[in-house]
């Protein structure tokens, strides 16, 4: 069987499954500036089972670890048993999910029963106001809450996602840091990636090497610390003195880390796009609908490999450019 293996010779083995198109919230730095997203009618949705035929025959060809996102997975009906199901396949080793936290303390639980190793939760202030002006959802403590029953039922390393903007949260990184000197958590702060609003993401972006200045300036020295539980991952992972948990940074924008790319998207209308800022995709959704056989599946995968891109093109220097549409509809 043809493995996943890319034109530039790197090997393949992380999907992102976008499992819905659909969120509880609506993040300003997510969804376009117009606050409102297009979906899917459901049956052009891939279905769990389309998935998980697609994991299985990627499974075959080298796939080991998912990533189920969305818009908000935890919206999506059927999540769990998908989750528990694709724990099963032969070759899958690691299922993680990122969510909001929105409807996590009810889900917690049986997400680890069914299989689930990790957890990241997208959190951006600590205080309730401003999550709500962020967000547009009133909450704030029911995610909190999320975070703390996840904790509680096992899930480690428990990741909180920041997006750090300018203006809006940059006054909280040396708390989001501070959360890690008694929380086992690894706090990462994601670089703000253009959406749809190039002049105003360029004011509002904060690059890795602030972030760390800002934050050394308040707690001392970060100490590199090497994730041996997750030695490929895009996060570069730091220490405060004395913490017990983890300050990582994803600097997609200002030192790419393209040459290590080890994944592919799954969005929830069956196209996988070859990167996250690509505007090009193959789709599987149809040739599955129209009744390919695996071997067609194995094809089109072979096919994402020869055409995935060296490395992404946003360039902050450059002019307008194109974009994001929107994260919600590709996962993050
Ligand atoms: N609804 C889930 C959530 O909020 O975590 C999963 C989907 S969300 C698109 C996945 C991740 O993308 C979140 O951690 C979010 O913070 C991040 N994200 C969204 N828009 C972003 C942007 N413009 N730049 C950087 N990260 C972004």
């Amino acid at each position: 069987m043809s493995q996943l293996i890319d034109a530039f010779n790197r090997k393949i083995t992380y999907m992102r499954i976008s499992v819905t198109d659909r969120c509880n919230l609506r993040c300003v730095y997510c969804v376009p500036s117009c606050g409102t997203i297009s979906t899917l009618p459901s049956n052009e949705l891939m279905s769990f089972d389309e998935m998980y035929r697609l994991v299985k025959v990627a499974a075959k060809m080298g796939l080991n670890k998912i990533r189920i996102t969305g818009g908000e997975p935890l919206v999506r009906r059927g999540v769990v048993e998908f989750i528990a199901a694709v724990n099963k396949i032969d070759g899958i080793k690691d299922i993680a999910m990122t969510t909001n936290g929105v409807l996590l303390k009810n889900y917690a639980q049986s997400l680890k029963k069914a299989g689930l190793r990790r957890l990241n939760i997208s959190l951006d202030t600590f205080d309730p106001k401003k999550f709500l002006a962020i967000t547009k959802g009133d909450c704030f403590d029911k995610v909190w809450e999320g975070i703390l029953e996840a904790e509680r039922v096992g899930f480690d390393p428990i990741k909180l996602n920041v997006v750090p903007s300018r203006g809006v949260n940059d006054n909280e990184l040396v708390d989001f840091a501070k959360l890690t000197l008694n929380k086992p958590f690894q706090v990462r702060f994601i670089e703000f990636m253009p959406v749809d609003d190039w002049e105003g993401w360029k004011k509002s972006f904060i690059s890795k090497a602030d972030m760390m200045a800002k934050i050394e300036s308040a707690l001392g020295k970060l100490e590199p610390v090497v994730d041996e539980k997750d030695k490929s991952g895009p996060a570069k992972n730091y220490r405060v003195q004395g913490a017990r948990g983890i300050v990582g940074f994803i600097s997609a924008i200002s030192e790419h880390f393209c040459d290590t790319c080890n994944r592919i998207r799954l969005g929830a209308d069956g196209r996988i796009k070859h990167c996250l800022f690509s505007e090009s995709y193959i789709d599987f959704r149809e040739p599955m609908r129209n009744g390919c056989e695996d071997s067609e599946i194995e094809r089109l995968l072979v096919s994402v490999m020869d055409t995935k891109p060296e490395a992404h093109n946003i360039d902050m220097n450059a002019g307008s450019q194109k974009y994001l549409h929107s994260m919600t509809s590709i996962g993050g």
